[in-house]
């Protein structure tokens, strides 16, 4: 199954919907720069890759991935994904995205470095701070974004902090990139609570959330904090479920000392495929793609669904929950938080400027809820299409805008 083929799908559909020509469509249904290389690493090979999606917005901007189910297919799809989002929270950068493909459960430091350092190493001729810009993504942190721009600064033979973001603060990066991801997805909980569950206080509010790692678990405590039951929560391993609710900060704690979620001694343990279709107010898919797909969408229990991981619901599976009357808060907006932050951490870089924190915060709290009431007016003045499809006409809008702007092709 290509996820990308979703993708040029959901591109297409916008044509009947908004109006947009098939031949403006087609200008975003190819990459503009794919990257491959294989990183030699302790006599392994390890496939790699970046690749640019667009640049009309501004230099390519996307995380990096390292993980076992690395392919060509996920990065081009999780770069195509970035550009949307880039656009729809007005800031100015296209999309990108890097994997390799390799278990780092698996790997010592010793190794992360060196694949961390193989990877700056192929691909320094495309990154840069106006030509694409890294960031963390699935496995990979701060300590391997500092070990790419250490290989990258000594190829280049300067000073660079803004070709890359989600740095250690002591190599440039700013303190809000940590949970910045789970903080927007949080603010737009809160929105979609107003709008869509209104009246219902948190307490009352049960919630589901799927992966507990920086998305996920960031944004677990968020809730949990404000009130929230969070009655489930899943890693890779597997999940725990506890009806009157899980102590978020106990388990954050356990976590945090190496230990899987299930291992926790709350609650009953549940698959992360029993996690998804349990009975709740609110489910948070904060893993991987493709968690949802025509197998089990029909078992979906939850009302509204916060996308926090990028992907998570395919195509198929996504007509099946509209189609169920499902309140699906599309990834392009309830993960964009994360890239926001790395904009002002990028943009404090460039400039040399230090920017006051607490500025930050309500700059990143005005961009979410500004995006998620754009988002909202046209889903309800179309009224016949979806969170996502409102979000993906504003955010391909703007992107034809700028191609227009820029002639040639367009
Ligand atoms: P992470 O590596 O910090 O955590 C991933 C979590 O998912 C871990 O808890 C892991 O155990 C769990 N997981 C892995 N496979 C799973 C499976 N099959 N079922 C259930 N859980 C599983 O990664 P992250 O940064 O939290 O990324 C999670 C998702 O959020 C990804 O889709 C990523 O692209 C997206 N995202 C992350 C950021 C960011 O700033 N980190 C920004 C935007 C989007």
């Amino acid at each position: 199954m290509s996820i990308f083929q979703d993708n040029l799908e959901r591109l297409q559909a916008l044509a009947s919907l908004d109006g947009i020509s098939a031949e403006d469509l087609s200008l975003l249904s190819k990459p503009a720069l794919v990257s491959k290389a294989e990183l030699e690493v302790g006599g392994n090979k390890y496939p790699a890759w970046r690749i640019l999606y667009s640049r009309d917005l501004g230099p390519g901007k996307g995380g990096i991935r390292f993980h076992p189910e690395v392919s060509e297919d996920e990065v081009q799809s999780l770069a195509f994904w970035m550009v949307l989002k880039n656009s729809l929270a007005d800031i100015p950068y296209g999309g990108a995205k890097g994997g390799v493909k390799f278990d780092p459960k698996q790997a010592d430091k010793t190794e992360l470095e060196a694949i961390s350092r193989a990877y700056a190493r192929a691909f320094q001729p495309v990154l840069g701070q106006d030509k694409d810009v890294p960031a963390p993504d699935v496995y990979t942190n701060s300590q391997t974004m500092a070990w790419i721009l250490d290989e990258y600064e000594s190829l280049v033979g300067h000073h660079e902090p803004g070709m890359i973001t989600g740095k250690p603060v002591e190599l440039g990066g700013i303190k809000l990139r940590s949970d910045s991801t789970a903080q927007g997805g949080y603010f737009i909980a809160q929105e979609m609570v107003k709008e869509f569950l209104p009246g219902k206080e948190a307490k009352d509010i049960r919630v589901a959330v799927q992966g507990f790692g920086n998305a996920g678990l960031f944004m677990a405590e968020k809730l949990f904090a404000d009130g929230f039951k969070i009655v489930a929560t899943s890693d890779s391993r597997g999940g725990i479920f506890k009806e009157d609710g899980l102590d978020i900060s106990a388990l954050s704690a356990f976590k945090a000392e190496g230990n899987s979620v299930n291992d926790f001694n709350q609650g009953e343990a549940i698959s992360n495929g029993q996690l998804l279709e349990l009975d709740v107010d609110i489910l948070v898919l904060a893993a991987l793609e493709n968690q949802i797909t025509a197998v089990n969408a029909d078992k979906i229990k939850a009302k509204h669904i916060i996308e926090l991981a990028n992907g998570p619901i395919d195509l198929a599976a996504d007509k099946i929950l509209d189609a169920a009357g499902k309140i699906i808060v599309p990834d392009i907006l309830a993960n964009s938080g994360g890239v926001i932050v790395s904009y002002f951490e990028w943009a404090q870089n460039r400039t040399g400027q230090i920017l006051d924190e607490d500025y930050l915060k309500n700059l990143l709290e005005k961009k979410m809820r500004g995006n998620w009431d754009r988002m909202l007016s046209l889903y309800r003045e179309k009224s016949n299409i979806s969170l996502r499809q409102s979000a993906y006409i504003l955010a391909v809008r703007r992107i034809l805008a700028a191609k227009h702007w820029r002639g040639g092709q367009a």
